[in-house]
Parts: structure tokens; sequence; C-alpha cells
């Protein structure tokens, strides 16, 4: 495995669907706090569908993509996917067991299930990587 330094948060970018249902707002929520968190970068998906050239380039400097999308429609994974970046970690929330509704009501412990999964995920990888 290539060495790869993933010490600094701003190298590993978060993207999350962000769409207009409770799992998808979750999936924004979740990327929220895994930046307040100090596990990567909350990035604009949106600049990437929209091929504007700073972000393509910011995407392509990072060592690590994290993807999030609410539902198997699997929207951030699409948009990444057709820019040609590969994903690193990716879930959908409600592979976790969380319906999708369009309830803006969002239950915390939704929020923080989708954290806690990506949170060990990203350490592991990190942890993995760095010892390489
Ligand atoms: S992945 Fe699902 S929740 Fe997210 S934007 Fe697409 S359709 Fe909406």
């Amino acid at each position: 495995m290539e060495d790869k330094c993933l010490c600094e948060q701003n190298e590993i970018l978060i993207f999350s669907c962000a769409g207009s249902s409770n799992v998808g707002q979750t999936a924004n929520q979740a990327a929220i706090r895994l930046t307040q968190d100090g596990l990567g970068r909350y990035f604009c998906l949106a600049g990437i569908g929209g091929h504007v050239s700073g972000m393509i380039e910011s995407t392509k400097a990072g060592k690590m993509i994290i993807a999030i999308d609410g539902c198997p429609v699997a929207c951030a994974k699409r948009t990444l996917d057709h820019a040609g970046f590969n994903i690193d970690e990716y879930v959908q929330v409600t592979e976790l067991g969380i319906e999708k509704n369009h309830d803006f009501n969002l239950n915390l412990s939704d929020i923080e299930k989708v954290t806690h999964d990506l949170a060990s995920r990203i350490s592991k990888r990190k942890g993995i990587l760095i010892s390489s």
C-alpha cells in the first residue's frame, strides 16, 4: 500500500448529498459533525457537479474522499463518479436502518449513528495508512 500521511484534516474531504429529505439532511449534519470533530473537511458537492475548476483541483489534491448519501439514489456517489473521483469511504444513511421521509425535524440519534459509523472507519483507515 502506498504511504500516505493523513495527519491534516484538510486532506480528508467529506461530501454529502444534502438532499431534500430527512436522510439527505442527516447526511449533511453528519458531514458537519465529522468536520467539527476534526476528522475531515466538509466540501461542496455542488462545486464538483458544476465542474468548478478550483474545487476539482482541491479535490484532486485531497488524500481521502468520504461520501455520504441519504438513500440508494446515490447522488453524491454518482456526482463524484461522474467527475472521475474514487471514493475511499462511503455510506448511505438508509443502510443504517434509517427510513427516508420528508420530516425535517431530524433525529439526533440518526445523526450520531451516521457520524459514528464514518468516524470509526476514518480513524481506522488513518491508523492503517500511517503505520504502513
Ligand atoms: S441520495 Fe437520496 S436523499 Fe440524497 S439527494 Fe439523492 S435522492 Fe436525495
